[in-house]
C-alpha cells in the first residue's frame, strides 16, 4: 500500500529541544484529501517563537512548517480549485495554512472575522505531529478534505513563491487593513519579511514615499530593491526618525504606517510617524513580546488616529497574494529574499539562522 508509507520529517518536541528527523506514516487519503511531495517549506519568525515556547496553544511535538509549495502525489478523487478546475497529480500548488474553519461560530457567521475562528486549525502549528504529515518541514505533507489548495500560476516558480511565503500574505492583509490609496506616504517598521512584502505591495500600490525604518544595512538595502523610496536605520533614534518622516511627508507625518517589527516599543514610536487622521496597521505582534507605554492623549485621542490589528490570513489574501507574486516576479526580487536553503537534517540550523538575523529568509527543501 503506497500510501502507508513512512516520510522523514522534522520534528520539534518542546520548546527548546533540538528537532529530531523521524519517520511519520502517510495517511490513509479519504476522499477529498491528497499527499504532496513537499518541494520547499518556509522557516518563519513565528518558527522561531514557538521553539521557545513563546505561541499559545501548540500541541508539541509538531511539524513545523506552516506555509509550503508541493507537488500533487496523490489524489484519490477529484477536488477542484476555486475556479472550479479539478487539481491533477503533479501539479504544484501551495494552501492556505489555516483549516477547519468552522462556519457555525459566533465569529464565523456573524462577526465575518474567520481568522478569529476557534474551531480552526492551523498547519506547522496547531496540528501535532503524532496527527500525522501536517507540518511542512517534512518530505510529504497531507491535505485533509477542505484543507484550501491553488495551483501556482503559469510564470511564479516555486522559489518566487516562496521567498515571499507567509511574509507575503501577512502583508496583503495588513496593506488591506490600511485601506492604501494611490499617492499615500507610508512608513513601514521592520525590515523582515512581513515588512519587505509591506513596501512592495505599497510601491506597487502607488504609495510614495515608501520609508523603511528598520536594521541592519544589509536589509535596508534590500527593502530599496523591494520598493523602498527612503530608508532609516534604527541606529538614529526614535525622535529623529520620526523628524525625517514629517521632513518627508511635508510636516504632516505618514498617511498609512505599518508596523511589521515585533518589538512593542515599535507600536509607540509608528504612532508618532503617522499624521493627524492617519491609519497604523499593527501586525509585527505575533507573538508576545511584552508592554509597551503609549501616551493616550498625544498618540491616540488629539492625533485623530486610526488604529487596526490584523490577526492571521484567509483565502482572500493568499490567493491574492499568489496573484500578485505571479504577475510581478519580474520586478520584485522576493525569490533573492531566500538567504539559505536546508534539508531536514539541518532544521537547527535554519532556525537558528532566522534567530540570529543572518538570513531575512530560511527555507527548508525536505528532498
Ligand atoms: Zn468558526
Ligand atoms: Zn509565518
Amino acid at each position: 500500500m503506497p500510501s502507508r508509507m513512512k516520510f522523514a520529517a522534522a520534528v520539534m518536541a518542546g520548546p527548546n529541544e533540538a528537532l529530531r528527523v523521524e519517520q511519520v506514516p502517510a495517511p490513509d487519503l479519504e476522499p477529498g484529501a491528497a499527499l504532496l511531495d513537499v518541494m520547499y517549506s518556509e522557516v518563519c519568525g513565528t518558527d522561531v517563537h514557538i521553539h521557545h515556547g513563546r505561541l499559545a496553544g501548540v500541541p508539541y511535538p509538531i511539524i513545523p512548517g506552516h506555509v509550503s509549495v508541493g507537488r500533487i502525489r496523490e489524489l484519490p478523487a477529484p477536488i477542484e480549485d476555486v475556479n472550479g478546475h479539478p487539481f491533477a497529480v503533479g501539479d504544484v500548488v501551495t494552501f492556505l495554512d489555516v483549516h477547519g474553519t468552522c462556519n457555525r461560530c459566533y465569529e464565523c457567521l456573524v462577526t465575518k472575522q474567520t481568522t478569529r475562528c476557534a474551531k480552526r486549525r492551523v498547519y506547522g502549528i496547531t496540528y501535532g505531529a503524532r496527527e500525522g504529515l501536517l507540518g511542512g518541514w517534512a518530505e510529504a505533507l497531507w491535505m485533509k478534505p477542505g484543507v484550501h489548495m491553488m495551483r501556482l500560476p503559469e510564470g511564479l516558480d516555486a522559489e518566487t513563491f516562496i521567498g515571499g511565503g507567509c511574509g507575503l500574505v501577512t502583508a496583503v492583509h495588513a496593506v488591506e487593513r490600511a485601506g492604501l490609496r494611490l499617492g499615500h506616504s507610508v512608513a513601514v517598521l521592520g525590515a523582515g519579511p512581513v515588512g519587505q512584502s509591506v513596501i512592495a505591495l505599497a510601491a506597487l500600490g502607488g504609495a510614495n514615499p515608501v520609508i523603511a525604518i528598520g536594521a541592519p544595512a544589509s536589509r535596508l538595502a534590500f527593502a530599496r530593491a523591494m520598493g523602498a523610496t527612503h530608508v532609516i536605520d534604527l541606529d538614529t533614534p526614535p525622535e529623529e526618525r520620526a523628524a525625517v518622516v514629517h521632513d518627508l511627508t511635508g510636516g504632516r507625518g505618514a498617511d498609512i504606517v505599518i508596523e511589521a517589527a515585533g518589538a512593542p516599543e515599535a507600536v509607540s514610536q509608528g504612532l508618532d510617524l503617522a499624521r493627524d487622521g492617519g491609519r497604523m496597521v499593527v501586525c509585527g505582534q505575533y507573538t508576545d513580546s511584552g508592554l509597551t507605554t503609549i501616551h493616550p492623549h498625544a498618540q491616540l485621542n488629539r492625533k485623530h488616529i486610526e488604529v487596526h490589528g490584523c490577526w492571521g490570513s484567509d483565502f482572500s489574501h493568499l490567493y491574492r497574494a499568489v496573484q500578485i507574486a505571479a504577475r510581478n516576479a519580474h520586478r520584485v526580487p522576493w525569490r533573492e529574499m531566500i538567504g539559505a536553503t536546508y534539508s531536514l537534517d539541518e532544521a537547527n540550523e535554519a532556525l537558528r539562522a532566522v534567530e540570529k538575523r543572518e538570513v531575512t529568509k530560511a527555507v527548508i527543501r525536505p528532498t
